[in-house]
């Protein structure tokens, strides 16, 4: 793989912008170089400063839970950032194109559309794993980016890891693993894999299980070359002061979320049973994250009387292959209960 010849020609020869703080990184009493208010802000801590452009801090603390090199870490402001970066670095609108495999999560065709990049289609099998022959004969070699959600969104599967394997290996652009659920499931994450595959860009969030959805932050694992040039793309203060110190301190609380990934698997089980006893559920799909996607008999009739009943589910009966079906996210054992008590109600 040869990141010059992946980037954009735009990108190569980007000069980016270049902070205060990266002109000037040594200890210093008297900070006059930024515009900042000297005067201090209303809140405490130091908010009237800008941030860490490479929030080395938080990447060291990551570093340590993760086992993943500072410089192969970028950190966005949620994974959506980190998506939206690479179809601005690699792609060139109206040239390139990404293979995305639907069932699955919906951002990876929003960002294609808003940086006008063609999205080609390759359905997963009827068993939601990889169609690999559709993949070889979608990729051209105008194909920069194959989106492999795993555990995959709506679906809740992981895909088979040898065939994640076979992509990595054939593909010359880059492969982008997104692992947003990776702590709920029992395949074991790609981070350890990065040495191996050059294309490799692993992405994970504090958004699910890390209970951090309102923060934003995002990470992207992958090369030291492609790490720059995600670096090198961002807007300069991404992750802003107040997500740093509190990602930070939730990094201590690393045993009370293992605790809620026990538990939310835990429930995950038996709501899957419990949901398939119900008449009006025709299949429960396994499930490696947090959610578990359903058949119903009649879905829209379904989502409509949990409306009623105060409970939100998502109606995914209209997207690829998950015709008839809902998408329920694990909540407590209370509300687990009152769901399927709600759903016995229904005629
Ligand atoms: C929820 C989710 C994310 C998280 O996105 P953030 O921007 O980090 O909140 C990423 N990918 C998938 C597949 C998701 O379901």
């Amino acid at each position: 793989m040869d990141i010059n010849k992946l980037q954009r020609e735009n990108i190569k020869n980007l000069r980016p912008y270049s902070t205060a703080r990266d002109e000037y990184k040594g200890q210093a009493n008297i900070f006059l170089d930024a515009n900042e208010n000297s005067y201090g802000s209303p809140l405490s801590e130091n908010y009237n400063r800008y941030p860490d452009p490479l929030q080395l801090d938080l990447k060291d603390a990551i570093s340590k839970i993760k086992g993943v090199p500072i410089e192969n870490t970028f950190l966005g402001n949620g994974s959506d950032e980190a998506i939206d970066l690479l179809f601005r670095a690699f792609c060139e609108p109206k040239q390139d194109n990404v293979v995305i495999l639907p069932p699955t999560y919906g951002m990876y065709e929003v960002s294609a559309g808003i940086n006008n990049v063609e999205i080609r289609k390759v359905n997963l099998l009827p068993n939601f794993q990889l169609d690999l022959d559709g993949i070889a004969e979608a990729v051209d070699e105008n194909t920069k980016l194959i989106f492999i959600c795993s555990p995959n969104n709506p679906t809740g599967n992981s895909i088979v890891r040898t065939d994640i394997e076979t992509v990595l290996a054939n593909f010359k652009g880059l492969v982008v693993i997104d692992e947003a659920y990776i702590n709920y499931a029992k395949q074991r994450t790609f981070i350890k894999e990065l040495t191996e595959y050059p294309n490799l860009v692993v992405l994970q969030t504090f958004s699910k299980a890390w209970g951090l959805a309102a923060l934003r932050l995002g990470m992207a694992f992958a090369a030291r070359p492609v790490i720059d040039v995600l670096n090198k793309v961002k807007p300069p203060y991404n992750i802003n002061q107040a997500t740093q110190d509190l990602a930070l301190k939730a990094l201590e609380n690393i045993e009370q979320v293992n605790e809620w990934i026990k538990i939310t698997v835990a429930e995950r089980e038996s709501l899957s049973k419990d949901l398939a006893a119900l008449a009006m559920v025709k299949k429960v799909y396994p499930s490696d994250a947090n959610f578990i996607l359903i058949e119903v008999e009649n879905a829209l009739n379904t989502y409509n009387a949990l409306v009623t009943e105060g409970i939100i589910i998502r109606d995914r009966s209209k997207v690829t292959l998950c015709e008839g079906c809902l998408r329920i996210t694990i909540g407590t054992q209370e509300e687990n209960k009152t769901l399927l008590e709600a759903l016995k109600n229904i005629n």
